[in-house]
């Protein structure tokens, strides 16, 4: 069976969970990043495998926002503890209250990112916020797919290339599917990810078993603080490292674009069209926009609505959240990846030698990823002022 090559396979997983012969293997490559491995003596070229491809979708499916919002959740405790604006819980708590179950991507096992399903409003803090890797979705769209089938609400939120993947996988339109995506930079592997986290752990001496990736506590709304928390070794006791990015070679290298899945660099949901009822983002130019806006520092979402059944939640959204219409055009101006993909720079090559080598901070910190943040920061302050 000939399924998407490396350059365009997204790792969605899809192929593997729609194969009853159970023929197709996720097996992680060099660079830790998931690829389908097909066992030839067990498949029977039935073709599912192909047709839940997202590299093969349609993308007449994508669609064009009907309406666009700044926004944020009125509740200050979950906007503060949430990404941007807070606004991926008010839709997965109305989704809990009609008695469904809500699905994201949340640590397991230590800090291994995996797509869950969760049900009760307590378990909503283990989905919240980004956390920049690529998920594993494991058993999650059969599991979608029973729900449905028993007619429960269920509420899926993921990059838009695992949303195209459930659409695909489930085959048909349920009206108690609510998908939300949101705008997406692209995503680093988890061995990458443990590679930054074990060298952090050595230049410590704490055994990290929390992360957070983006921490109001330490420069409000941005992409730029960290926490990492856990044991001091030798001392049983707890500690919070608080950082900037200047510190994280981990997000500099993300923003940078250095270490994304190489289908990333290609991505076809990278714009304004999009194949959810719900997008999900940070309005960057929100001041910039609403210069007399009150109360942006907590943290604003970019809210698209892309459907009819999406925008038969409004009313109930509006209750628990502020809504103030902005057109596509203004979010998208401030919002590259809804414009096109990341840009995949010359220093991606060097992923394996950089980040899964032996000191990699030795090597970037100091030099080039000071260097080509400085840029990075310069052109994102004379955007801002022009
Ligand atoms: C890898 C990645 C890249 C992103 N790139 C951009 C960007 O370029 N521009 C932009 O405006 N916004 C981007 N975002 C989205 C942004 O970070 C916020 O998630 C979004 O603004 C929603 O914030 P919130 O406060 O409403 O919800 P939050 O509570 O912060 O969380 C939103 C949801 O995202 C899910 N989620 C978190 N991490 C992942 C993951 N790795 N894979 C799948 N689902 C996940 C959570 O489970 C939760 O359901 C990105 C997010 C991720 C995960």
């Amino acid at each position: 069976m000939k399924l998407a090559d490396t350059s365009s396979c997204c790792g969605c997983g899809a192929c593997s969970n729609i194969c009853a012969k159970k023929a197709i293997q996720m097996q992680s490559d060099e660079e830790g990043f998931l690829y389908p491995v097909v066992n030839e003596d067990l498949c029977v070229d039935c073709g599912l495998c192909v047709s839940v491809c997202p590299a093969n979708m349609d993308k007449e499916i994508l669609r064009q926002p009907i309406s666009s919002y700044a926004a944020w959740n009125k509740d200050e405790n979950v906007r503060f503890e949430s990404s941007s604006g807070g606004m991926y819980s008010v839709l997965a708590e109305n989704i809990l209250d009609r008695g469904g179950v809500v699905y994201g991507a949340a640590w397991k096992d230590g800090l291994k990112l995996s797509h869950v399903g969760v049900e009760r409003k307590e378990q909503l803090g283990s989905l919240r916020g980004s956390k920049y890797i690529q998920s594993d979705m494991g058993n999650c769209y059969s599991e979608i797919q029973n729900h449905l089938r028993k007619d429960r609400w269920v509420c899926f939120c993921g990059t838009p290339c695992q949303v195209a993947a459930l659409q695909l996988f489930l085959r048909k339109e349920y009206d108690k599917l609510v998908t939300v995506d949101f705008v997406c930079h692209g995503v680093p592997s988890q061995k990458v990810f443990d590679a930054f986290l074990s060298d952090e752990e050595t230049r410590k001496g704490v055994k990290v078993d929390r992360y957070k990736f983006r921490d109001k506590r330490v420069n409000g709304w941005s992409c730029t603080s960290t926490t990492s928390s856990g044991l001091v070794m030798g001392s049983g006791k707890r500690k919070d490292i608080m950082y900037d990015i200047a510190m994280s070679s981990y997000m500099n290298a993300f923003l940078l674009g250095k270490m994304s899945r190489t289908s990333c660099y290609s991505c076809a949901f990278s714009q304004k069209k999009r194949c959810s009822d719900f997008t999900l983002g940070d309005y960057w130019g929100v001041r910039n926009v609403f210069p007399q806006m009150q109360d942006v520092a907590k943290g604003v979402s970019m809210l698209f609505v892309n459907t009819e059944k999406a925008h038969s939640f409004m009313d109930q959204i509006a209750e628990k959240s502020e809504l103030i219409k902005s057109s596509v055009d203004e979010i998208a101006a401030y919002n590259a990846n809804l414009n096109q993909p990341t840009h995949r720079p010359q220093s991606r090559n060097n992923l394996k030698s950089l980040f899964l080598g032996q000191d990699y901070i030795k090597e970037n910190i100091p030099s080039t990823y000071n260097r080509d943040l400085l840029k990075f920061y310069i052109k994102r302050l004379l955007r801002f002022y022009k």
